[in-house]
């Protein structure tokens, strides 16, 4: 039986192993982050309650080369019970479909990897309903979300985060929820990297936190191809902003410091020197501080950004799992000394590198 289970467990953690996925939505530009993601590094989650019907499209143009997850989002608006850790669909007054034939539908429209429709964990009982009831499902190819808040990953709790996590059965999914950046808390950033240590968990909708969990044992990430896709902030409040109005331009990934920052926050640093022209091969050759908040150029910056990190992710997974720490901590080294050739180059003394970026480089490798 145990022979059974680990072999049961192998096939999602073999599909999702040393992979950064672009998770995208229905609303997002699907074939062109196909066209990025058909890679033996590289795949897409979809995360949408309609994901089903995209499959097939993109399974006829990418056969065998586009590894292709689905994600109910059901964290996203479904807080877990003790009683009710999945929020399963029951057709009008018949009783709820059980978790496996819920998993069955979803994976007969030929994903390689489906997500369950866990709610969102506020505590550690909550935590271990979701595992026990995951721990039913038979279908080898599964993954199991846990959304949790970053408080859970604090050196307070995260001993029995993790103990409980061991005790899935199936590949877990991490979604580290809440406003603004989780990882700017060198608690929850130490503690996220004990998870990936201990249990080698999956990081979901994420950005460069990915690499974070894959450089220190983690077996994949994902990063949003859109803003909404990196961060998760669940319920039915929309995500805080920190300007009002908020800021409506473009976020574009400025590759010589590793950062995604609106158009309109980077204009201002290039007024009295040259533009930050992309000259990434093959990608945009655009003027990063010039793109305006209109649909081409939304679409642009999203497909810009995932052309210029999915080489860092390359690179990184092509070292040695022991060394990828060191190789991390080593190019945050050189990601700080471009901001300081940046302020110089600028003369705009108040750049600063990104709060969590500057916590990782904080806590060494
Ligand atoms: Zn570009």
């Amino acid at each position: 039986m145990t022979a059974y289970s680990e072999l049961q467990r192998t096939d999602a953690r073999t599909a999702l192993r040393d992979r950064v996925f672009v998770a995208v939505s229905a609303d997002d530009a699907i074939g062109t982050a196909a066209s990025i993601a058909a890679t033996p590094n590289s795949g897409l989650v979809i995360v949408d309650k309609v994901a089903s019907r995209l499959i097939r499209p993109l399974k006829t143009i990418y056969p065998s080369s586009l590894t292709i997850a689905t994600d109910p989002a059901t964290y996203m608006h479904y807080r877990a019970t003790i009683d009710r850790p999945m929020d399963l669909p029951r057709i009008l007054d018949s009783p709820e479909m059980s978790l496996n034939e819920y998993m069955d539908a979803q994976l007969a429209s030929g994903q390689d990897i489906a997500f369950m429709p866990a709610g969102r964990v506020r505590d550690h009982d909550v935590l271990k309903a979701i595992v026990g009831s995951a721990n039913d499902v038979a279908a080898p190819n599964v993954v199991l979300p846990v959304a949790l808040p970053g408080r859970l990953l604090k050196a307070r709790y995260v001993a029995e985060t993790v103990a409980t996590l061991a005790e899935s059965r199936h590949q877990v999914a991490l979604v580290v929820t809440g406003q603004f950046d989780p990882f700017k808390d060198p608690d929850v950033s130490e503690g996220l990297r004990g998870v990936a240590e201990a249990r080698e968990i999956f990081l979901h909708r994420t950005d460069f936190a990915a690499f974070e969990a894959i450089a220190h044992g983690g077996l994949g990430g994902s990063i949003g191809w859109c803003t909404r896709l990196r961060h998760a902030v669940p319920g039915f409040k929309p995500a805080e902003t920190r300007k009002d109005p908020p800021d409506r331009s473009p976020v574009v990934l400025v590759p010589e410091i590793d950062s995604l920052r609106h158009t309109a926050v980077i204009e201002p640093w290039f007024r009295n020197t040259a533009p930050p022209l992309c000259v990434t091969p093959g990608c945009c050759g655009r003027n990063l501080a010039w793109l305006r908040d209109k649909p081409a150029d939304h679409a642009d910056a999203c497909t810009h950004n995932v052309r210029n990190w999915m080489p860092v992710a390359e690179t990184l997974l092509a070292q040695p799992p022991s060394y990828r720490a060191h190789w991390l901590h080593n190019y945050r080294i050189d990601v700080d000394l471009n901001y300081a050739a940046l302020r110089r180059r600028t003369g705009v003394m108040t750049i600063e590198m990104d709060d969590s970026q500057a916590t990782w480089l904080s806590l060494g490798r």
